[in-house]
């Protein structure tokens, strides 16, 4: 509405032909990775440009598909433009000025840091492509390490394996230090508890996530990346739980009370059955992760035969604790307390307790099935609640660089398969599984076996939070069941 107010006029023009080009580039990446356009590739962009380009070639015409439509639209707004003679003014074009200017004042001095211009998969593409150029020339461009690191690629073998189900339930905001069954003093467990006790399988340890940040950790652990800045790896998806399922022949499915925006981690391409929080979004506001629950009774049938990997995305524990289990009375056991810290620890129990009938429901529900099922609930990071950090402060939340926000809860097991099933063998084993560990562990149940050159062993990593692994990382030395952290500050 604006710019045909705008003083002088070729401004508003320079502008269509610069918002054109931006769209250019974001509908082509998204045409050919299925994503948003974001920081990172945009870099890799300029570098393999003759790559990019040769890689193109295979997808044409198609490809110009999208280059002609925006042709379109952009001529017809330029065509519209020019014949509509209104009066202009300086007045259009400071207001101009100024609206074109929130973003760079954010990322020169508001809030400069990438993750703060992380596009997203439900908003305009427009947007994106302002919050992702602005980030790159003003946040990106300036950074010391510039060049994405190079990594050696991962090989893979794969063996076919039985049919089976594979089903991860990702959990959200996890304190290990809050679980009953790991020794917590509050019986926030009650129903895993019974469980663990009539199933000789089940496993609950604590475990380490690959980072503090939810758009960190889950496109580290779903892509099974070992180093916490082998960006090129997350890019490239080779290894991706959802297209490693799919290359063996599983049907894969998504179910989830998370926002539809976290599926820019989730590989989309090659999820066959996809549910997200907007297909329930009024029922997901009152009742929570229960949404998952009545999900499940629905597909139940569809996972009694064949090859099935199941991944269901909760969104409890997240803050606003006392939102997440509204919809199960059961779990309001802790009073709201006047103590503003003990407030929280009371309703963050509360959401643990109703994180266990969810969790509980699930296992149950494959447990009767009689189909071989293998299960794992791991959460993408966890969440301190007044743990010490390094310089002896009380830690609260998450998405900060601390080992406290890493240390997260695992339940496993497996139904209808033989006993001393090495899965369950092998995670039993595994002193505090990281997420790159369990990435392999889920990776062999599909039948792959991981080769990553980078490994080295005894030596894990837990990221800051910035993808490229910019905010500072945590290593972590693991000797038999010893560990040690050293954090490396950004
Ligand atoms: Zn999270």
């Amino acid at each position: 509405m604006i710019l045909p107010l705008v003083k002088p006029r070729f401004l508003s023009l320079c502008l269509f032909v610069l918002f054109l080009l931006m769209e250019l580039i974001q509908f082509s990446h998204i045409f050919y990775f299925k994503t948003p356009l974001n920081v990172y590739s945009l870099h890799l962009m300029w570098g393999e440009f003759k790559e990019i380009a040769l890689a193109s070639q295979g997808v044409l015409p198609w490809g110009l598909f999208h280059v002609f439509v925006l042709l379109c639209v952009y001529g017809t707004l330029i065509f519209l433009y020019l014949k509509i003679q209104s009066k202009t003014s300086f007045i259009a074009t400071i207001l101009l000025i100024l609206l074109l200017s929130i973003l760079p004042y954010k990322a020169l001095f508001k809030s400069p840091h990438i993750r703060n211009f992380v596009p997203r998969n439900d908003d305009i593409s427009l947007l994106n492509d302002l919050k992702v150029f602005t980030a790159y020339f003003l946040i990106y461009l300036k950074t010391k390490n510039k060049d994405i690191p190079k990594y050696l690629p991962y090989e893979l073998s794969y063996e076919k394996v039985s049919p089976r189900n594979i089903v991860l339930i990702l959990g959200e905001s996890v304190n290990a230090n809050h679980i009953a069954l790991l020794g917590y003093e509050r019986n926030t467990t009650p129903k895993l508890k019974e469980l663990a006790l009539n199933d000789e399988n089940f496993i609950a340890k604590k475990a380490l996530s690959s980072s503090v940040l939810t758009n960190v950790s889950l496109p580290m652990f779903m892509n099974i990346s070992y180093n916490h800045n082998d960006i090129q790896h997350i890019l490239n998806e080779n290894t991706h739980l959802f297209k490693l399922a799919k290359q063996a022949g599983f049907k894969t499915y998504y179910i989830s009370n998370q926002e539809e925006s976290l599926l820019s981690y989730m590989s989309s391409n090659f999820i066959d059955v996809l549910y997200t929080k907007e297909n329930y979004a009024l029922k997901s506001s009152k009742i929570g992760d229960l949404v998952l629950l009545k999900k499940l009774d629905e597909l139940a049938p569809l996972f009694k035969e064949g090859s099935n990997f199941i991944v269901f995305h909760q969104r409890s524990s997240h803050v606003p604790y006392k939102d997440q289990y509204k919809g199960y009375k059961q779990a309001d056991v802790f009073p709201l307390s006047r103590d503003l810290n003990q407030n929280i620890i009371n309703t963050y129990d509360n959401s643990i307790i109703f994180d266990d009938y969810v969790l509980s429901h699930i296992f149950e529900k494959f447990k009767t099935m009689k189909t071989p099922t293998y299960i794992l609930f791991v959460p993408d990071h966890g969440e301190t609640l007044g743990e010490l950090g390094e310089n002896n402060q009380s830690e609260f939340h998450h998405g900060f660089l601390s080992k406290n926000v890493a240390n997260i809860p695992i339940f496993a097991s497996a139904y209808g398969v033989k006993k001393d099933d090495e899965f369950i063998k092998d995670l039993r084993q595994i002193f505090t599984p990281t997420h790159y560990e369990l990435g392999v562990a889920l990776a062999k149940l599909m039948g792959f076996k991981i080769i990553n050159p980078n490994f080295k062993q005894g030596i894990f990593y837990i990221n800051g939070n910035d993808l490229a692994g910019n905010n500072g990382y945590i290593e972590v030395l693991k000797q038999g069941e010893k560990l040690e952290f050293k954090t490396h500050s950004p």
